[in-house]
């Protein structure tokens, strides 16, 4: 295959990738703000599609892509690509799964400390002219445990992260643990009920499947201490956020730091009216330094199959 191939960037990316591929001899067209109705047109001149989250590639845009031999999420989850339809055509899909992992673990790290510490609240009442330090009394993370449900890139990145602020981690996957990296965080390994049962601080890192949609639901919660504080950087549907508004609401779990929703945007969701759930649109990967890094993996993964490396 030669490295003179058309690509389509339909969402805004760093310009990093835009320059890696140029210099390669790539031939890039920038739409940042491309319609549905404009792809569908176009899409068929292109050898290779890039997206990040705006734009969904679905199976009847890519029935539509007679051209097409790569697919790029500049990110982690394929949600909003058609991988199925994709596959059945022979299109590669590819993403960047490194460029999130700090990213996301150093916005849970601060999720929990804001949750400690009740840094937004603190934050809004001197805003509002309110003095409340006697109100605030916090609770440090050294000594706490904390469960992570899914010990992929990421889970692993915050077990370190909060190994440093003398975290207990334990740890729970649905496939075995690498057992080096289990020592050197000193992970308790555990089922998903016991790790639920135990841990002050609960952090899902699994992506949204069947198997793991409302993983976190009523019956779950009612198992968990009434301390303990739920964050999800994940995706929204693993937790049912119903249940998790009713327990949160009548006291039986202490709170939530939710980056990701069931449905997003996520302005008006119920969830950010409780006054013990912190809330952040999706930014779990919005990092200038996870921007470049999956520019710059995206860009030499895109070469390194154009000239038949992987
Ligand atoms: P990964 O594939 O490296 O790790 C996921 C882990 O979850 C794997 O080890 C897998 O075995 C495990 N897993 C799967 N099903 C499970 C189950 N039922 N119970 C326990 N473990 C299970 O993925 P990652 O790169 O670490 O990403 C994790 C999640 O973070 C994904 O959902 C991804 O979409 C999301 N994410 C969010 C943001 C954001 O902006 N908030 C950014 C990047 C990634």
């Amino acid at each position: 295959m030669s490295l003179n191939q058309s690509v389509l960037i339909c969402d805004q990316v760093d310009a990093v990738l835009n320059n890696i591929l140029q210099k390669n001899g790539l031939h890039i067209t920038y739409e940042p703000q491309i319609t549905k109705e404009d792809l569908a047109k176009k899409i068929g001149e292109f050898d290779i599609i890039i997206v990040r989250s705006r734009t969904t590639i679905t199976a009847d845009l890519i029935e539509k892509a007679t051209k097409c031999k790569i697919i790029a999420r500049v990110g982690v989850g394929l949600d909003n690509i058609d991988t199925n339809a994709a596959k059945a055509k022979n299109i590669r899909v590819i993403n960047a799964v490194e460029g999130a992992m700090n990213a996301v673990a150093e916005l849970v790290i601060g999720l929990m400390l804001s949750m400690a510490r009740e840094i937004p609240r603190a934050d809004r009442e001197i805003r509002n002219g309110n003095w409340i330090k006697k109100e605030l009394m916090g609770s440090e993370l050294a000594g706490k445990y904390l469960g992570i449900v899914g010990l992929g890139n990421i889970g692993k990145r915050l077990a370190r992260l909060a190994r440093s602020l003398n975290m207990n981690i334990i740890g729970y996957d649905v496939i075995p643990i690498d057992p080096e990296f289990a020592k050197e965080v000193g992970l308790i390994k555990a089922d998903l009920e016991t790790l639920l049962q135990s841990a002050d601080y609960i952090s899902l890192h699994v992506p949204l499947l069947d198997s793991t949609k409302h993983m976190i639901n009523a019956e779950r919660i009612s198992k968990m201490k009434k301390t303990a504080r739920i964050i999800n950087t994940s995706r929204g549907g693993t937790i049912d956020e119903n249940a998790l508004y009713e327990a949160i609401k009548s006291g039986n779990l202490g709170g939530a730091a939710l980056d990701v929703f069931e449905v997003e945007p996520a302005t008006g969701n119920k969830l950010a009216t409780l006054p013990n759930v912190i809330c952040t649109p999706h930014i779990g990967a919005q990092t200038k330094e996870a921007q470049s890094l999956a520019a710059n993996v995206i860009a030499e993964k895109i070469i390194q199959i154009l000239r038949g490396v992987i």
